[in-house]
């Protein structure tokens, strides 16, 4: 039997556009009530104005993953106002590539402050509820956002390739450790999916590389991974299914 996702309380970082925009509007279509969770809050407030209309139930946070009070103070609303979270779809991240020769720092440190820090900062707000969620439900989940950037090689994503290598080996690690407790660790690996992340690419080989990419190749869309993410979420509380690479089909 799959486990039904109305009636969970679901929890969505980086929800003002792309994969976490896409998976809060799923979620929320089969019966989640969904904290979103962003910097824009424009943008939060239209998708939770949205997902009302379909006859949904969703929250707008706004936080900046990387002030980690600030994702505590969220958290502390989520349960409040929604109840006890029991799903993390931690996804807020942001992709900067830039030759190595000129060494930009900013970029480098971006990138690990909102992949990393920001991906740990919601671990921190939101494992205890998921805790208190699985020792009374049976079942909660945690699924972080990686890349495939995780495992194949792009040059000039360097840094970018080595938080989401950050992010899969973490989410293996945390899921021996939470798995014993009723928290299923996931972790989703996308190929490129068509999204606002490119729009904040500067490095003019990759913002070439990727713009011919989006012409010749049919990529994926944000709803693709949404897909993904709700079928993890809905299966039997034994079964965890622990890494999804999810690729454009003629993405190499
Ligand atoms: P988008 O740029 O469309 O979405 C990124 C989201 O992250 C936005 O909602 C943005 O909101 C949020 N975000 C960025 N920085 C912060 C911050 N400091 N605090 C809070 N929220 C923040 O890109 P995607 O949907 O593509 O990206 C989602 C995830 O998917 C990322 O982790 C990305 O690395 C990953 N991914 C994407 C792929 C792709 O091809 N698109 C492929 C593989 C992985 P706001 O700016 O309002 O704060």
């Amino acid at each position: 039997t799959f486990l039904p996702l109305a009636g969970r309380v679901a929890v969505v970082t980086g929800a003002s556009s792309g994969l976490g925009e896409a998976a809060a509007e799923l979620l929320a279509a089969r019966g989640a009530k969904v904290a979103v969770i962003a910097r824009r809050t424009d943008r939060l407030d239209a998708l939770v104005e949205r997902v009302a209309a379909n006859g949904g139930t969703a929250l707008a946070l706004q936080a900046d993953v990387t002030d980690a009070d600030a994702v505590k103070a969220a958290a502390a609303r989520v349960e409040a106002e929604l109840g006890t979270a029991d799903l993390l779809f931690n996804n807020a991240g942001v992709m900067l590539p830039a030759k190595i020769g000129e060494v930009r720092e900013d970029l480098w440190r971006r990138q690990v402050d909102v992949n990393i820090q920001g991906l740990l900062n919601a671990v921190a707000a939101f494992t205890p509820q998921l805790l208190r969620a699985a020792a009374e439900r049976g079942v909660a989940d945690l699924v972080n956002t990686s890349s495939i950037a995780a495992q194949n090689l792009f040059p000039t994503f360097e840094v970018y390739s080595g938080t989401k290598a950050f992010v899969s080996h973490y989410s293996r690690t945390l899921r021996a450790e939470l798995g014993a407790q009723g928290v299923r660790v996931a972790v989703i690996e996308p190929g490129i999916v068509r999204t606002e992340l490119q729009a904040h690419v500067t490095e003019p080989d990759a913002v070439d590389w990727l713009t011919d990419t989006f012409k010749t190749m049919e990529v994926l869309e944000a709803g693709d991974v949404a897909e993904a993410l709700a079928h993890l979420a809905a299966l039997p509380p034994r079964v965890n299914l622990q890494q999804v690479v999810i690729m454009p089909t003629t993405q190499a």
